[in-house]
């Protein structure tokens, strides 16, 4: 049987479709990416804001397009929406044949095949390393979960009533799965979950990410290797997990940490508590434990109770906090979240125009960065050919995670021509606000290139 993913999201629900994936061809079905040629069409969603929501919804009704053009006899819908919507998808959805809830990912081959489904949806799930999974990332780079579920009560966020509550992976289950993955040639691995730092933490574990990441790090490869985590949370960054990351030339010097404001009152009522001169020093202590490490963070504007002072208050932060990546999105009010209740909303208007200016004032921290980049020399994870012209490859540096930040344009080489995979230096020789350009220098070590090509369609949204 022909089976066509869509995979919408972030890295957590990728994983999630990777499984599933895995799950058919374990079974002997084909992967297809091309929707008009599959007999069965898997859309797995995403619900945690407002715009996740409706990119699913018309991704759905895009997809059943299919059943009366394309080979599509079934169309069935996976993920986070299934979670929160199961009864109203059955009501207002009737294209839509059957239904696989976070938790019951190995029910797709049933489903596909016409037969019904062994899960029942409860048990928490998280898949292991024996998991059969098809990548969907290029083949240089990789996710893997380490945990999911969420136990922090941020009164905005939805995820822990759809995701459960929060659950590591074992310990040798996460290091076997990377040994295999590095062993097949990918290069840099992502560690992901709601709350990397709280792994291991229902495992009886005192800093299981810092532990986890000293083994990982110690993974014998035949070349050069990147390790980085996803999804900080900040009062949970221990000094050993900073010492680790400083001790460890294979873990990349990068921190993304959602602080999602600054203002005291405002994080008190988002149930985050800290402050903004808490997280300066927070800061402070990361840039000095880890020299050069970039810092990512998310911040949200329109939380209800946000006054014009709150938010002069976040735009000072930013000026002084001057963060490498910066993510802003405007609040959503979700019906099941408990800042539903919360009086004081701001209007749409309010919210959009305090994103716009949080943004401009982070693309002048980002210019002056890269601005300041020119001349100097660092390590480059070849992606490929840029997805503008073939004149130009594209990379990303140490400091640059996959489909959030910035590239690294690469349009110039010495010695071997670029290839996809390859961790080389390049000079830098041109900035912009968010890229930069740069001039690969002759390899330094001997590389096998990587063969064969991603599966799906993805299309990024935002991380929680
Ligand atoms: S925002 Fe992140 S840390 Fe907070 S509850 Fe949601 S998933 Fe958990």
């Amino acid at each position: 049987m022909k089976v066509g993913f869509v995979s919408l999201g972030c890295p957590k629900n990728l994983v999630d479709s990777e499984v599933m994936m895995g799950q058919l061809v374990a079974r002997g079905h084909e992967l297809t990416p091309h929707p008009d040629q599959a007999e069965v069409l898997v859309v797995n969603t995403c619900s945690f804001i407002d715009p996740a929501k409706k990119e699913s919804i018309d991704t759905i009704l895009e997809m059943a397009e299919y059943k009366k053009v394309g080979r599509a006899r079934k169309l069935i819908v996976a993920g986070c929406l299934v979670e929160r919507y199961r009864g109203d998808i059955r009501k207002e959805l009737p294209e839509v044949d059957a239904l696989v809830g976070t938790n019951e990912l190995e029910s797709i081959v049933a489903l596909c095949e016409g037969e019904p489904s062994a899960r029942n949806g409860i048990e928490p799930y998280l898949y292991h390393d024996l998991t059969p999974r098809v990548l969907a990332t290029p083949r240089h780079f990789a996710y893997i979960k380490i945990a999911e579920g969420c136990d922090h009560p941020c009164t905005f966020c939805v995820i822990p009533q759809y995701r459960g509550a929060f659950r590591s992976r074992r310990f040798e289950s996460v290091i076997s799965e990377a040994t295999r993955l590095f062993s097949q040639g990918v290069r840099e691995i992502n560690l992901i979950g709601q709350d990397t730092t709280c792994y291991g933490e229902d495992l009886g574990l005192r800093d299981g990410l810092a532990d986890l990441l000293a083994r990982l790090a110690a993974i014998e490869t035949p070349h050069q290797k990147w390790i980085r985590f996803l999804y900080a949370y900040p009062n949970k960054v221990t000094q050993k997990l900073l010492d680790t990351m400083a001790a460890n030339p294979s873990l990349v010097k990068y921190i993304d940490m959602p602080l999602q404001h600054s203002s005291a009152a405002v994080l008190k009522r988002m149930k985050r508590g800290a402050s903004g001169d808490i997280f300066l020093k927070l800061l402070e202590r990361i840039r000095r434990t880890i020299p050069g490490v970039a810092i990512r963070t998310s911040l949200i504007t329109g939380f209800p109770g946000e006054t014009a002072a709150d938010f002069e208050e976040l735009c000072q932060f930013i000026e002084t906090a001057r963060f490498d990546n910066l993510g802003v999105f405007t609040y959503s009010d979700e019906d099941t979240s408990s800042s539903y209740r919360l009086d004081a909303k701001v209007d749409g208007r309010t919210m959009q125009n305090r994103k716009r200016r949080l943004m401009a004032i982070q693309r002048k921290i980002a210019r002056a960065r890269n601005r300041s980049l020119v001349g100097a020399e660092t390590s480059v994870l070849v992606e490929g050919h840029s997805r503008e012209t073939d004149l130009l490859w594209e990379g990303r540096q140490p400091t640059q995670a996959p489909e959030i930040d910035g590239v690294t344009m690469i349009n110039d080489f010495e010695g071997a021509e670029p290839r996809a995979g390859e961790i080389r230096r390049l000079r830098i020789t041109e900035s912009h606000d968010y890229d930069v350009v740069g001039t690969l220098l002759a390899p330094t070590e001997r590389f096998t290139p990587l063969a064969g090509a991603p599966l799906i369609n993805i299309s990024p949204v935002p991380a929680c």
